[in-house]
């Protein structure tokens, strides 16, 4: 029986043979504009069922993601990034490696441990990229996942590893861009 008396049974195939689960693994990958801003709409469904929430930012992004951190915090989603729920030893590596790294220590711990039912990891393909952290390290947290946590993962060339084993990939597709043409980045739209 069920411990969540608002998810249906799981893995009950119904008469054409789908099934429901307890947890999903979603990437937005792509050049395109929206994988971040999907990121934050799953994150806002998330908290219209009481989910507890939580967005962990591997990119120091200064001002940007200020308005959603805002906004989503408002509305009880846990937020963590760079000196705020994480810190870094910068004396031997880059600044940009060593918060990755924090991030995904921080993120490792929040996916075993189950207390959140949707975590973002919003850019973690760079880290990967750039083998700041382990993919082998990252599947494996993704497949051990406490079994009701859903995760989305952010960020462009997401590692084939990853999208692997996600259940729901998205790759966005550039058709046009504003900043093509010359048009800086709108606060309210792109941040
Ligand atoms: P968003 O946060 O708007 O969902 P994103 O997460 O898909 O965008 P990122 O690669 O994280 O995109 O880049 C973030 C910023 O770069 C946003 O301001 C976004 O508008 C801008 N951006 C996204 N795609 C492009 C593109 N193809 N060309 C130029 N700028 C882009
Ligand atoms: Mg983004």
């Amino acid at each position: 029986m069920s411990d969540d008396q608002s998810d249906p049974p799981v893995d009950a195939p119904d008469k054409s043979g789908m099934r429901t689960a307890k947890s999903l693994v979603l990437v937005n990958t792509g050049h395109g504009k929206g994988k971040s801003s999907a990121a934050f709409g799953v994150a806002l469904r998330a908290r219209a069922v009481d989910w507890p929430v939580v967005v962990v930012q591997f990119l120091k992004s200064g001002e940007w993601n200020t308005g959603e951190e805002k906004i989503l915090g408002s509305l009880g989603v846990d937020w963590l990034a760079a000196g705020n729920g994480f810190t870094w030893d910068a004396e031997d590596l880059d600044e940009s490696r060593a918060l990755a790294r924090g991030a995904w220590e921080k993120s490792k711990e929040l996916i075993a441990a189950g207390d959140h039912r949707l975590v973002v990891m919003d850019e973690i393909s760079y880290a990967l990229t750039w083998e700041w952290i382990d993919v082998a390290d990252v599947v494996n947290a993704i497949t051990n996942r406490s079994e009701k946590t859903s995760l989305v993962l952010t960020g462009r060339d997401m590692h084939e590893d990853v999208i692997a084993v996600a259940d729901t990939v998205t790759e966005m597709v550039s058709v046009k861009h504003a900043f093509d043409s010359g048009i800086v980045a709108k606060k309210g739209i792109d941040y």
